[in-house]
């Protein structure tokens, strides 16, 4: 029998809507118009367009953008792709971004502000726009470039390699530092980069500078996929007790797949035991599961199925009560993980409230849940749990 028959479902949808909601992670909307090529490739996660015949709109995502967000901006639910464009381009993109983010009702933000920041908004303005909180956090392998870009720049004084690693190390530590004053975390793309299967143990010095000399002779603009400074980058995260994001599993089409479960970290979680940090698991299909296994056994583990809301659409209530089978309910997490479209934060949050409400209403009507336990539970998954890690309370 599908939830949505629950008895209760409309009484859970109603309660979860005025529940404050923390989005842990996100990025920037893009300011200006954009062309259908432009707004195809953000409701994708492939580098390269639909085949010649073929359109983005077409998927579950696709669908939920004609579905739910056509009449935010005054177009008609389910119109074609022309007609949404059309009408989205009529209002501006500055009067899209802000009705869908409004509509969104979230009350905080965590803002990943290290990927692609010339093209979106930064994270006050984003605040600003939706009216909320924003959160920042620190990308480690972007803070890492951007550092190792200035030692490379033509002023820079020649130094022997050792000298100028170690110097590089330095500055990097202390920028770290600084960016962590006003951040509620880091988060790090390993995933991308080197694949979850790296070594688990902290580099040893010696490994750390001869790697750092070796990114140090590339040229701009520089890549860091160095397992070693990479690791390097965790451990400085883990000492200083953060809560550290880490990409998990679906991604765009640079991430190799078979590399991004979970499970091959489990080493690094039992290194990390009792540092104080926590790691806060984003995305995770399809391998929630194998994270809600992570986060029941490992205490300093959290994670979420967001980006999963978005792109299982009309699906996206099995991930969700899937999401809720092995993990206890104080270490689920919210996010939209929505980039460039102010879409995206809408429908995670109408889908991750329409999917909640329908577990929790099956859990109430059929396996006796009282309703205060049920409405308990998703006001940790809102936002007490992601509060409570990032201590913003
Ligand atoms: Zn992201």
């Amino acid at each position: 029998m599908s939830s949505k028959q629950s008895p209760s479902y409309p009484d859970f949808r109603e309660e979860l809507a005025l529940l404050p909601l923390f989005d842990h992670h996100c990025h920037g909307v893009v300011p200006k118009d954009l062309s259908r090529a432009d707004f195809e490739a953000m409701i994708s996660e492939s580098s390269r367009p639909a085949p010649e015949g073929l359109t983005c709109f077409d998927s579950q995502l696709g669908f939920q953008v004609l579905a739910k967000c056509a009449p935010i901006l005054g177009a008609q639910p389910w119109c074609s792709p022309e007609e949404y464009l059309g009408q989205r381009r009529q209002l501006g993109a500055a009067e899209a971004n802000s009705r869908l983010l409004q509509a969104s009702q979230l009350t905080d933000l965590g803002v990943d502000t290290g990927f692609s920041p010339d093209v979106i908004t930064p994270a006050d303005e984003l605040g600003r726009i939706s009216g909320t909180t924003p959160h920042e956090v620190v990308r480690l392998e972007y803070l890492a470039e951007q550092v190792a870009q200035e030692f490379l720049s033509p002023g820079a004084p020649q130094e022997a390699d050792g000298a100028l690693a170690r110097k590089f190390l330095d500055a990097l530590a202390v920028r770290l530092s600084d960016a962590l004053r006003g951040a509620i975390g880091v988060k790090s793309i390993a995933a991308y980069r080197i694949g979850l299967d790296f070594e688990a143990a902290r580099p040893t010095t010696e490994e750390v500078l001869e790697s750092a000399q070796y990114f140090l002779r590339g040229t701009a603009p520089l890549r860091l996929a160095d397992p070693v400074l990479i690791r390097y980058l965790l451990w400085l995260a883990i000492d200083a007790g953060q809560v550290i994001q880490l990409h998990i599993g679906y991604g765009d089409d640079d991430v190799d797949l078979h590399r991004c479960n979970p499970l091959l970290l489990t080493e690094l979680f039992r290194l990390s035991r009792d540092t104080g940090a926590h790691f806060t698991l984003l995305h995770c299909y399809p391998y929630h599961r194998e994270a809600g296994y992570l986060a029941h056994v490992f205490e300093h583990v959290y994670f979420d199925v967001g980006l999963a809301i978005n792109y299982t659409g009309s699906r996206s209530d099995a991930v969700i009560a899937e999401s809720l089978e092995l993990a206890p309910f104080g270490k689920i997490l919210f996010s939209t993980d929505a980039f460039g479209l102010a879409e995206l934060y809408y429908l995670g949050a109408e889908l991750y409230r329409d999917g909640l409400a329908q577990a929790l209403a099956e859990f109430h009507d059929f396996h006796g849940w009282p309703k205060e336990q049920c409405l308990r539970v998703a006001r940790m998954i809102s936002y007490d749990n992601a509060a409570r890690v990032y201590g913003t309370d």
